[in-house]
């Protein structure tokens, strides 16, 4: 089977279309939760999403941006995002939102995948560094952890000979559409992080999202150029915070 992995959209639209327009040919589409928070589309991009599939996990901003938790943990800008993106949504939207599974979520039919939000063990955790991997990768209930929320393409692995790894994309460009190739090794366990469709913070301003294809034990990570200032242009329409606009640019 070949599968679309997609996380922290962000209410981005323009970055979900390109990755859509650049996915390759699948079956399935697996979600990792923030369709929300951020950025300006947060309607477009719900029901854009729910159009997709089935298998979601929620994230942070999800939850916040429903009331489902409060928006104390979240910094001034992150917390005025969502309380605007809770006015703006549809109340149809918003349900379907506040609805979205706690991780960790499998997906029938694929045995060896979990997905996540933040980290298997805790929701709202982030797995950045190595050091962070090492208690969820051995705990982990599944050979593929797929997971997102700190808006990082790659991801780790552990052999069962005990090698630890840091899986990091490398690109010859930050403007064009590129791919990566990671060959899965069998009995190694991974984390793996598609990145950021809405709000890129690896310093690579491209979207991404990465491909599964199970029967080649493949993955793909992708790099799509989009259209950045069409995005930004609906934050400041929006009269969100500027910074929410021009972070885009820099993918930080
Ligand atoms: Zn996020």
């Amino acid at each position: 089977m070949r599968i679309l992995i997609i996380s922290d959209i962000h209410a981005n639209l323009e970055g979900m279309e390109a990755c859509l327009a650049a996915a390759p040919a699948h079956e399935l589409v697996l979600n990792l939760g923030d369709i929300v928070g951020y950025g300006a589309s947060p309607n477009e991009v719900t029901e854009r999403a729910r159009k997709l599939g089935r298998h979601f996990v929620r994230g942070n901003h999800d939850k916040a941006c429903t009331g489902v938790s409060g928006v104390d943990g979240f910094n001034p800008v992150a917390g005025l995002a969502a309380l605007w993106t809770m006015k703006e949504l549809t109340p149809e939207n918003l349900e379907f939102l506040k609805a979205l599974p706690q991780g960790p979520a499998k997906v029938e039919g694929l045995e060896n995948v979990q997905l996540v939000h933040g980290s298997p063990l805790d929701e709202d955790e982030y797995i950045i560094v190595q050091r962070d991997a090492y208690e969820p990768l051995a705990k982990a209930a599944a050979a593929i952890t797929f997971f997102g929320h700190t808006h990082i393409q790659g991801g780790f692995s552990a052999s069962p000979d005990g090698q630890w790894g840091t899986i990091r994309p490398i690109y010859k460009s930050k403007d064009k559409l590129e791919t990566f190739e990671l060959q899965l090794a069998a009995g190694t366990k991974y984390l793996l992080n598609p990145g950021s469709t809405g709000q890129p913070r690896d310093g690579d301003p491209r979207a991404a999202f990465l491909a599964y294809d199970t029967e080649k034990s493949a993955i793909t990570f992708h790099r799509v150029p989009y259209d950045i200032k069409a995005a930004q242009k609906r934050i400041f329409d929006a009269k969100l915070p500027d910074r929410l606009a021009l972070r885009l640019a820099d993918g930080r």
